[in-house]
Formats: C-alpha cells, sequence, structure tokens
C-alpha cells in the first residue's frame, strides 16, 4: 500500500499521522515530540526548523518566522497581510511574483524569502521524520488547511509540498478532516458542528455523516480570530499593569515584549487547568540602577473577561454557518472541538450553553485534525470514504454597480458544493485582463478589500468584446478558468490599465528579487 502521510500545516504547530489500520498515529520528531513548531529561522546561512528555531525566537526575530500561514501565498498589497505585517518581528515584503515574502538579514544585508519555500523548509522537515520512523520514502500527503483559505493559499500549499518534493493526494479543509477523524470506520447518521480554533485561525463546519459519506453543507469562521489573540490581551493586560506599578513601560523594547507575549500564552494555557496564575519574568528593566522583574498574579476570570469578545465572536461565526444550512442547534447530534485553544474551559461553557449539550471530548484537539487527515489518506488508497465538501469564500468579479461604483459581484456562491462549474458574460475593458476575487467572510464587495485570486487576459480579443467564460472549480478547490474549450492562464496581481480599476501597489524597490539560492538547494527537486 502506498506510504501516504496526513499533515496539519498549522500556524503554530506542524504535525504529522500515519494510518495502517484504522487507528491513526502521531509522527513523532527525531526528539519525541509530537508536535513541531511551525517556526523557521534562517540566520548566517543556517536553516533551522521547529523547537530550535521556537527557542531563538528571542535572540534573533527578525530572521525567525513564525505565523507565516496567515500570509502564505496572499498578494502582498492584500488587506489582511497590510494588516497582520505589522504585527509580526519579521519582515514582509513583495516577493517576486507578488505574494507576502519575508526580508531576513543576512551578512551585510538582506535576502528576500518566498514564503511557499519557508514552508516547503517546515514540510521537508515533516517528511523526514515520517522517512526515519516509517522506515521508508513517503509516497505523498493529504495537508490539511484552513476550511475558509482562499484558492490562492491553497495553491500556495501544493508549491510548497512539491518544492519539498511532497506529492499532494488531496488537500483537506481542517474542520472537516477533524469530522474523519470522529467518523472515519463509525457507522453513524448525524449531523456534526465541527468548532476549530486553533493558534492562528477559526474555522467552523456543519457535516452531514452517512455511511462512510461525508458531505459539508456549510463552512465558516474568521480567518483572523485565532490562540495568538488571546495571547495578545492578556500580553498587553500584562504590560499596563507592569506599568502602572512600576511607572514605566517596556512596550519599546521588542525582545521584552515577545518574552511577555511567551510569558502570556503559558499563562493561558495554565488557566485551562488552574483558578489562578503567576507570570514571572527576571530583569525586565533597569530602574535607577536595579533591576525589576515582572511578576503579576492573572485569574481564570480575568482572563475570560479579557478575551470576552473574542468567544462572542467565534460564537456568532457557529449561528451564521448553522444558519446558511438552514438547521438550528438542536438539528446538531455531535459538536466536536479542533485546535488548542478549544482547551479554554470558557469556550466549553459557551457551547454547552449554545447547544444545551457538552462539545464531545476524548481526542486531542491538538492531534484530531491531522489524524484525519492521515485516515483520508488511507481511504483515498482504498476509496472507502466519499467525501463532499463546499467553495468557502464566494468567487467575484467586479462589475459597476447602480452608482457607478466598482463592486465585487458573486458569481460562485459560499457553501456550493463542489465540484462546481459557471458561465459568465463579461465585457473586456482596454487591458483585455479580467480579474477574479475572493470575498471575505464578512461578504465585503469592495475590491480592495476582498481578495485578488488573479486575472486571465484575453489576447485574441478586442476591448468591448463580449465574452463567455466558463468558471470551474473541482473537488480540490482547483479554479480553473475557460473561453470556450481554451484553458486560461491565471496571471497573479490584478489589473493596472483598466479604467477605473485598482491598481497593485509599487513593488518596494529595495526588496531584491527572491532567490532559490540557500533553500533551493535544500530541496528534492
Ligand atoms: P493549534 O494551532 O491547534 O496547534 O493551536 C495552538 C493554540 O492553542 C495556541 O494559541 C495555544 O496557545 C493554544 N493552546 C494550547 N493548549 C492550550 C490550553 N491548554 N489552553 C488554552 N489554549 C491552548
Amino acid at each position: 500500500m502506498a506510504r501516504v502521510i496526513g499533515i496539519d500545516l498549522g500556524t503554530t504547530n506542524t504535525l504529522a499521522a500515519w494510518a495502517d489500520g484504522r487507528v491513526p498515529r502521531i509522527i513523532p520528531t527525531e526528539r519525541g515530540h509530537n508536535l513541531v513548531p511551525s517556526v523557521v529561522a534562517i540566520t548566517g546561512g543556517r536553516i533551522v526548523v521547529g523547537h530550535p528555531a521556537r527557542e531563538q525566537l528571542l535572540i534573533h526575530p527578525a530572521s525567525t518566522i513564525t505565523g507565516s500561514k496567515r500570509l502564505l501565498g496572499r498578494p502582498f498589497g492584500s488587506p489582511i497581510v497590510q494588516r497582520l505585517k505589522r504585527k509580526l518581528a519579521w519582515e514582509v515584503v513583495e516577493g517576486a511574483q507578488g505574494t507576502a515574502a519575508a526580508r531576513l538579514p543576512n551578512e551585510g544585508g538582506s535576502e528576500v524569502h518566498e514564503l511557499t519555500d519557508i514552508s516547503a523548509v517546515l514540510l521537508q522537515q515533516i517528511a523526514r521524520y515520517a522517512e526515519a520512523h516509517l522506515g521508508g520514502p513517503v509516497d505523498g500527503a493529504v495537508i490539511s488547511v484552513p476550511a475558509y483559505y482562499p484558492l490562492t493559499q491553497r495553491e500556495a500549499v501544493r508549491t510548497a509540498a512539491r518544492t519539498a518534493g511532497l506529492d499532494v493526494w488531496r488537500l483537506v479543509n481542517e474542520p472537516t478532516a477533524a469530522a474523519l477523524a470522529y467518523g472515519i470506520g463509525r457507522s453513524v447518521n448525524q449531523k456534526l458542528l465541527v468548532f476549530d480554533l486553533g493558534g492562528g485561525t477559526f474555522d467552523v463546519s456543519v457535516l452531514k455523516v452517512h455511511s462512510g459519506t461525508f458531505q459539508v453543507l456549510a463552512t465558516g469562521g474568521d480567518g483572523a480570530l485565532g490562540g495568538v489573540d488571546f495571547d495578545i490581551r492578556l500580553c498587553d493586560h500584562l504590560l499596563d499593569r507592569f506599568e502602572q506599578e512600576n511607572g514605566i513601560s517596556v512596550r519599546d523594547d521588542p525582545v521584552v515584549v515577545q518574552r511577555v507575549l511567551f510569558a502570556a500564552e503559558t499563562a493561558k494555557q495554565d488557566l485551562s487547568l488552574l483558578q489562578h496564575t503567576e507570570v514571572r519574568l527576571p530583569f525586565v528593566r533597569e530602574k535607577r540602577g536595579r533591576p525589576i522583574d515582572l511578576a503579576l498574579h492573572v485569574s481564570r476570570m480575568q482572563l475570560v473577561k479579557l478575551t470576552e469578545d473574542l468567544i462572542e465572536r467565534a460564537s456568532r461565526a457557529v449561528d451564521s454557518v448553522l444558519e446558511q444550512a438552514g438547521l438550528s442547534y438542536r438539528d446538531i447530534d455531535e459538536v466536536l472541538l479542533a485546535g488548542g485553544q478549544t482547551r479554554m474551559p470558557a469556550i466549553h461553557q459557551r457551547l454547552e450553553r449554545q447547544f444545551g449539550r457538552p462539545p464531545r471530548r476524548g481526542v486531542n484537539p491538538d492531534e484530531v485534525v491531522a489524524q484525519g487527515a492521515a485516515l483520508l489518506a488511507r481511504s483515498l488508497s482504498t476509496s472507502s470514504v466519499q467525501l463532499y465538501d463546499v467553495l468557502s469564500l464566494p468567487v467575484g468579479i467586479v462589475a459597476v454597480d447602480k452608482l457607478g461604483a466598482l463592486r465585487v459581484q458573486t458569481v460562485l456562491p459560499r457553501n456550493a458544493q463542489l465540484p462546481i462549474e459557471v458561465t459568465i458574460d463579461v465585457v473586456t475593458g482596454p487591458s483585455r485582463r479580467v480579474d477574479l476575487y475572493q470575498l471575505p467572510s464578512t461578504d465585503e464587495t469592495d475590491p480592495a478589500l476582498c481578495e485578488p485570486l488573479g486575472g486571465v487576459l484575453l489576447v485574441d480579443r478586442k476591448p468591448g468584446d463580449p465574452v463567455r467564460l466558463t468558471l470551474r472549480i473541482d473537488a480540490d478547490a482547483r479554479l480553473q478558468v475557460r473561453d470556450g474549450s481554451r484553458v486560461l492562464e491565471l496571471r497573479a496581481g490584478r489589473v493596472v490599465d483598466d479604467g477605473g480599476l485598482l491598481k497593485s501597489p509599487k513593488t518596494d524597490p529595495r526588496a531584491p528579487v527572491a532567490t532559490a539560492g540557500l533553500l533551493g538547494r535544500l530541496f528534492r527537486r
């Protein structure tokens, strides 16, 4: 049987699992860890991945890439990239393909690395652990992605896997993978709701499971909500209290802020078990020649107060997904949890209040997605499971509305069952290019706030020609655009010369073109 592993490529941690029978097992690292921190550090020509990279985050924050999953494959000018780049300790720049990339310092200068290469380094490390553990080469992988991931980000994951020498058998949405981990091999006829709150992303999916068939009815969530937002709230609170007690601020020192953020995450995790905890950090500042420590007490209740609105946001997303599936709380047979942040008791309590019964516990929420991906990998070789997923974010093109404003008009709706095909009539502008967008989960239709998917160039058409295009999205969420029977190449970026259409941001002239250099040499191409 082919050796196909499941990989949960997470914002915070990445892990892999393998199923040769019904029970999937997590593949450990050479140090015996189940989780590999999704951190890659490049310093002095040396690439470090996982735990050792995380350990040097405090020493070399600008050379240590964390949280890149939210940016992977997104155009540099996308609103999410512009917002998130301010929160990161490493520099986000525009890469060669117009997507977000990382500029890291190297001897006397800097070098730009594509984020697909950074993810590839991580994936290759995971493949090495798997090969060492399984005693032979890995033939392929099923990789999980957030349900809300735009098509561009899915494509970027495929590129990263290819660069790492991994054959992707399928991408699976994270909440769908969690449902597979619960339902494969179990003869159930149920409706499940998966609440998946990981380090950086929040997904909700409702599925119907019936004798080996898994059908996603609706999916949604919040691409900008995750465990890290809980850490930031607690970190801010600790920094404020330190300032109040000592009359000095440490916010100007990025290393201290990072230390407090780490301590806040640990305290947050402790408060899932305990009612109270102490945060102690020696020597965070000097005052009149004397070292000052940070020593603060926090309670579970304080953490809940600081993060109430985040839990409320997640809860509203649950309501909206249920509404789209045309279901009520009572229709759901089981609420499944995935993602480490769901260990927070306040989240269980909130779900229990909403659904009138506690969410299902039992499977480790950190491991359930990798396990589901591994089970899917196994069943792809045996064809024992049918999986029908949906389009998580609508696809649209720009049209002029009644008031003359440019708006992205949906042509493929959210939660459409995949595969799906639609025919649309468009009129080309001077550029003869038609751009496609994915609308964010907020139903925003302003093109500047939507995610550009790229555009097709109608080279043999004249400006003003009416054209009939066919858009197809396959079962694995891959987009194809055709003019008649001709498949058109999707070009990155967005139109710059069409009357009234948006201009893409200028490339930073200082940014060197990304090179395959250091990273390229490491890959099994
Ligand atoms: P994941 O992306 O699923 O690995 O989830 C990682 C997130 O889960 C991080 O934000 C962690 O801080 C958070 N997390 C892990 N364990 C706990 C815990 N015991 N209580 C609260 N959050 C946790």
